[in-house]
């Protein structure tokens, strides 16, 4: 029996393999909507399950309930959870697309570079020199975006608007690495409407130069639908698939 999406029912009474279906069902009733709302295809956007804090065990759980695409944010926890979900045996077939979500140090590039698929928070032309050479160094190509800071406070991660384009031809001048277009968080107190409606700008002019840079990775659990109205490509939901997140340590 599953629990009315939107309550937590006490822990004995649900598997989590159970939680964690009901949590995906939710945001894909969520995302569904959402896209039907503003007249998009659902195919347009990527759902992306975000795993950080959380077990490797719920990552194979949702791989296996069909979600593709996992999110984390911290090099260690995810190498070793990677490495996890990749040594679990016959699971192969249940390979998920990496996203680094978080920032990157320079002197994690060449790790991160190793499991990741796609790097989502390219913010400065040094780190676009270190995922070059790691991912040189172990002979694989990474698709990126570039973070943009909307409201300019770059402390939180994210390049200012101003310096997204000098970011783009540093990018494209690589050999591995491959512009795939912009991810950003919406500002702490913003209107998220207007934070997406930004970044769809941003990317409108990134595109000009950069024709295949078409994704826009934006919306988490609490304004999914505001980014997808907007014209996200992705969304990053953890906490309405997982559960709230222990407090970091
Ligand atoms: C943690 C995180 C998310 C997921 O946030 P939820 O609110 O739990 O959905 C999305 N994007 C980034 C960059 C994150 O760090």
């Amino acid at each position: 029996m599953s629990a009315p999406v939107g309550e937590n029912p006490p822990v004995s009474d649900t598997t989590r393999a159970e939680d964690l279906a009901a949590g995906l069902a939710a945001v894909e009733h969520r995302i569904a909507a959402a896209c039907e709302r503003v007249g998009r295809p659902r195919e347009d956007v990527t759902l992306v399950a975000v795993t950080k804090f959380f077990p490797a065990a719920d990552a194979a759980t949702l791989l296996r309930l069909g979600v593709t695409d996992i999110g984390e944010s911290r090099d260690q926890e995810a190498s070793a959870k990677i490495a996890e979900l990749t040594a679990s045996g016959g699971q192969s077939r249940h390979h998920p697309r990496v996203h680094f979500i978080g920032q990157v140090q320079s002197n994690k590039a060449g790790s991160v570079a190793r499991y990741a698929d796609v790097v989502e928070s390219i913010d400065r032309a040094k780190l676009v020199g270190a995922l070059e050479r790691g991912a040189q160094a172990c002979d694989r190509d990474l698709d990126v975006l570039i973070q943009v800071s909307l409201d300019g406070d770059t402390g939180r991660g994210g390049v200012a608007v101003d310096g997204v384009g000098a970011l783009a031809e540093r990018i494209a001048a690589t050999q591995r690495l491959r512009l795939r277009g912009v991810m950003a968080v919406a500002p702490l107190g913003a209107d998220p409407d207007d934070a997406f409606a930004r970044l769809r700008e941003v990317s409108r002019e990134l595109r000009r130069d950069h024709p295949e840079a078409t994704w826009i990775s934006a919306g988490m659990t609490a304004d999914l639908e505001q980014a997808i109205a907007r014209g996200a490509t992705h969304v990053r939901v953890g906490s309405a698939i997982l559960g709230a997140r222990p407090p970091a340590r």
